[in-house]
């Protein structure tokens, strides 16, 4: 189920990325065009005015070539006016045909086009004709001021000419607002539906993959958290086990060398279990095993305190911060509430039901020593209480606990 919820959140998580993808190749074409329009339509703009300028500096040098004195003045005019002349026709080129250099795309609309070759402008000949002119004014001789050429020249050049180029760079304005508003339109457009994709996939994508991924790390965490329960506890009787019987031991070691507190160890062993095994089975036993650890564990309920199975039918427990007549007591107590559980027991050689002996070892920790010898000496506790007839008591202060009390 899980893994079928993770498949669907992936797939809906790859289609979210491919529209952000989507979306944002489209932002990145608008933002390209809307530039490169904006310096084409410039670039024509500049050349359309520049054509303005030139057909009125070829005026003013045909006035002056025809008022000019000397053969060499004149000459220089000319060759100004065809410079002029060769200008106007590549512009009028370019506008219509294109050309990379100046930036110019050629193609002009529909509209501009019919400005260029329909009645009543018919601009392009307009141009044509102009240019024809200023090239023969330029021809060798000199012009009179009654001269056809120079008449031509300064009637288009002053009005005609000029309205006509006007007319072309309002109607390239017009179109060049018109497509940047067009794309900055698109530009708002895709800003607008970004922002609603990304809502949608964060309703609908991200809020649930983050929820899906916090429930998997809370399922991770509590599978750890029983794991690590698991292999801390006895399989059997559920108690904590050796593991954390050396763990707690270790740590309360070094918490009473600190505080320079007293530390217990009890051990207790169940008097002639094997006969018990003997007699009632094995299942029995461990059912017997389990009674006597719930026992055990309901007499220490300290903070300090961990009751374990140390193995068999062998139990530990540690007692932090407590003295030898406190340990004693507990060691008792442990004693007796297995006792009064009265599990039958007729292989016993001492009672009639399930008894346990236990053995005491109380120490101040110092550096000198180690937690195993308090375990030595609660065993030996044990050992003795066994050979002093079982279902007892024994406790065993370590030297230096009476050099301190
Ligand atoms: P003593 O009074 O001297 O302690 O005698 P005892 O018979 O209790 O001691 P011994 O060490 O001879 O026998 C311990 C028995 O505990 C032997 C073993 O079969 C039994 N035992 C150990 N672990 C388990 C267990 O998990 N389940 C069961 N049912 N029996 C166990
Ligand atoms: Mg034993
Ligand atoms: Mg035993």
């Amino acid at each position: 189920m899980r893994r079928i919820l993770n498949t669907h959140l992936t797939r809906r998580y790859l289609v979210a990325l491919g529209f952000i993808a989507v979306l944002s190749c489209s932002a990145y074409t608008v933002t390209h065009d809307l530039i490169r329009t904006q310096a084409t339509n410039a670039a024509v703009i500049n050349i359309s005015g520049r054509q303005r300028m030139l057909s009125q500096k070829a005026v003013l040098l045909s006035q002056e070539l025809v008022h000019s004195i000397g053969t060499s003045s004149q000459q220089n005019i000319k060759l100004q006016l065809v410079e002029t002349a060769n200008l106007i026709e590549k512009s009028h080129n370019g506008l219509i045909k294109g050309d990379p250099v100046m930036n110019l795309p050629g193609s002009p609309t529909d509209e501009i086009r019919s400005t260029y070759f329909s009645e009543p402008v018919l601009l392009d000949q307009r141009v044509k004709n102009f240019v024809r002119e200023l090239r023969a004014l330029a021809k060798p001789g000199s012009p009179s001021s009654t001269d056809q050429h120079l008449e031509y020249i300064l009637n288009e050049g002053k009005s005609n000419l000029l309205n006509s180029f006007d007319l072309v760079v309002r109607q390239y304005q017009k179109e060049s607002e018109a497509e940047v508003e067009k794309l900055k339109n698109a530009e708002t457009a895709i800003l607008v539906l970004t922002l609603l994709v990304l809502l949608l996939e964060a309703l609908f994508v991200f809020r649930p993959m983050v929820k899906s991924i916090m429930l998997d790390r809370q399922e991770l965490s509590d599978t750890n958290e029983h794991l690590s329960r698991l292999s801390s506890l006895d399989g059997l009787t559920g108690i904590p086990n050796r593991r954390s019987f050396d763990e707690f031991l270790n740590r309360e070691w070094q918490r009473a060398l600190r505080n320079h507190t007293p530390l217990t160890v009890i051990m207790a062993d169940i008097d002639f279990f094997k006969a018990y095994n003997d007699t009632y089975g094995h299942q029995e036993g461990d059912e017997c095993l389990k009674r006597v650890a719930g026992a055990l564990m309901e007499c220490c309920n300290r903070p300090g305190d961990l009751v374990s199975r140390y193995g068999g039918e062998e139990f530990a427990a540690v007692l932090g911060d407590t003295k030898m007549k406190g340990a004693a007591c507990v060691a008792e107590r442990m004693r007796s509430r297995v006792e009064s559980l009265k599990i039958s027991h007729i292989g016993s050689k001492i009672s009639d039901f399930v008894t346990i002996s236990l053995g005491v070892g109380v120490i101040i920790p110092t550096g000198e020593v180690s937690p195993a010898a308090l375990v030595k000496t609660a065993d030996l506790a044990l050992y003795q209480a066994k050979n002093a007839g079982r279902n007892r008591v024994v406790t065993l202060k370590t030297k230096n606990y009476f050099e301190e009390e």
